[in-house]
């Protein structure tokens, strides 16, 4: 006999425990099940790990700059154990909460293992059958592991094992320059390792636009990282105690050699052991659990959240799926996917907040299209700051006046792009933004001196 509850939640990531929340408050029966740390991707290896790591590494980058600022601090010496123990002290701190928040929910009961379907409305997890008219998933999505030469007989990191490492690498070699390949990237070098990312594509973070790829690259090399791109039919290989990935690119020596390897080639969903055909729920080709606009899959009663689904790779998108799925069961309100603008930051330093379209996007959408861009070292926060890095730059619709895009490289750009996020939910025009007072001296100030100087995007 199966055991029946209102509800099942499979994951609690960033989705499902918010929506445990509310199916509690709703006085509904639910188990949720979760195979291993509460909290999945973000909490115990992914945005609070390595943003606590981040912090640690721009400290002792500031403290090697201390000349800079007039004071002098000896030479910087990392203590790579006291690092680690800082990060699992914050990660544990957010993992008890939500355990906490969990045991305090009535109607919730957290079940441990792994969850499988075995029939439309049914899930087995460690020999229990559990049964429910509404089903939930959030299972996320783990590092994609390249099917490479090499990769079986060579040792490699991912973004989960780096979490245990407590010393420092030597010399780190980073595959893939993406988003986490280079929060590892700037990480380590101001940890003190030799490194060197190896990107396929001919430039780092192939989504964003050129001027902004461009200048990431030259802020990380800058900073005495080694960058091979164009890196085709790579392959892994011992070499003693040493670790040589081999490239073929266009100039330069064709090999990549240090002494560990961290992985950072994408993320591949936790689908493939759901027993999502016993379930009638479709993937796509790559795995991802195909949804309509309200998170609902292919199966009456089954929604899918957060990575899984495939339409974020962030924290916050997961926990918009939430927000969505409990406003249309709940609140008779009709949000959507589509609704969303996206939105991310890339958590190197100085940062990079984005918000909605790029240049090609905008390109694409047929919108004559008017682009702003002004350099940091105009900004007086930043001079005063001494972070003069990057630039920042906005795309506006040339006929309604509204905000398209926005890129924000430079200091405290993660937090000021959201400035122009929430205009674009409002839907209103730029001159809203130049007649506003802002507080001087802030990055933020100079967002209605760009907007005054727009021109058409070529
Ligand atoms: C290094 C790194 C840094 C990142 N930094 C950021 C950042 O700064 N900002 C940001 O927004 N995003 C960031 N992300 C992405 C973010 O962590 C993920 O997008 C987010 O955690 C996805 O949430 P989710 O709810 O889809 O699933 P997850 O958080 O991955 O949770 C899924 C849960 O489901 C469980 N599970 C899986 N299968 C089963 C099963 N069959 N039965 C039971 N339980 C199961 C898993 O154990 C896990 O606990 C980062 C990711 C990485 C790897």
């Amino acid at each position: 006999m199966a055991e029946r509850f209102d509800a099942i939640v499979i994951g609690a990531g960033q989705a499902g425990p918010a929506l445990c929340a509310r199916l509690d408050k709703e006085g509904l029966k639910t188990a949720l099940i979760e195979r291993k740390l509460l909290g999945g991707t973000c909490v115990n290896n992914g945005c609070i790990p390595t943003k606590t790591m981040v912090a640690s590494a721009r400290a002792a980058e500031l403290a090697r700059r201390g000349g800079d600022y007039g004071f002098g601090s000896g030479s910087v010496r990392v203590d790579m154990k006291a690092i680690k123990r800082r990060k699992d002290q914050v990660v544990r701190h957010s993992s008890e909460n939500l355990k906490k928040w969990i045991a305090g929910m009535k109607h919730v009961s957290l079940v441990r293992g792994q969850a499988a379907f075995v029939g439309r409305k049914r899930v087995r997890v460690k020999g229990r059958e559990l049964e429910a008219e509404r089903i939930f998933i959030n299972v996320g999505a783990r590092a994609a592991v390249p099917d490479m030469p090499g990769v079986k007989e060579v040792p490699f990191l991912t973004n989960s094992t780096m979490m245990g490492v407590d010393f420092r690498p030597p010399h780190l070699v980073i595959v893939g320059g993406s988003y986490i390949g280079l929060e590892f990237a700037q990480m380590y070098r101001r940890f003190g390792s030799e490194v060197t990312v190896v990107e396929k594509a001919p430039k780092l973070l192939g989504r964003e636009d050129d001027d902004v790829a461009a200048e990431i690259r030259a802020i990380i090399e800058r900073s005495g990282i080694k960058i091979r791109t164009d890196a085709e039919c790579m392959a892994l290989k011992k070499k003693g105690k040493r670790i040589a990935v081999t490239l073929e690119c266009k100039g330069g020596k064709p090999v990549a050699e240090g002494t560990h390897v961290l992985l950072a080639v994408g993320r591949t969903p936790n689908t493939a052991d759901l027993g999502l055909r016993e379930a009638g729920i479709e993937t796509d080709e790559r795995g991802y659990i195909k949804v309509d606009d309200e998170c609902r899959t292919s199966a009456e009663g089954v929604w899918a959240l957060g990575e899984c689904n495939g339409k974020g790779a962030f924290t916050h998108t997961s926990y918009n799926d939430y927000e969505i799925v409990a406003a249309n069961l709940f609140d008779g309100d009709k949000r959507r996917i589509s609704d969303r603008i996206q939105t991310y930051a890339l958590f190197i330093d100085p940062p990079l907040g984005r918000a909605g379209m790029t240049e090609a996007e905008a390109k694409k959408s047929g919108k004559r299209v008017l682009v702003g861009k002004m350099p940091m070292t105009r900004v007086g926060r930043a001079r005063e700051a001494g972070e003069t890095q990057g630039f920042m730059k906005v795309l506006v619709d040339a006929d309604s006046k509204e905000l398209l895009g926005a890129a924000i490289l430079g200091m405290n750009g993660d937090e000021v792009v959201h400035s122009l996020l929430d205009m674009m939910y409002a839907k209103r025009p730029y001159s809203t933004i130049q007649r506003a007072m802002h507080i001087h001296p802030t990055v933020t100030e100079l967002i209605p001196t760009m907007l005054g100087d727009l021109k058409p995007l070529e």
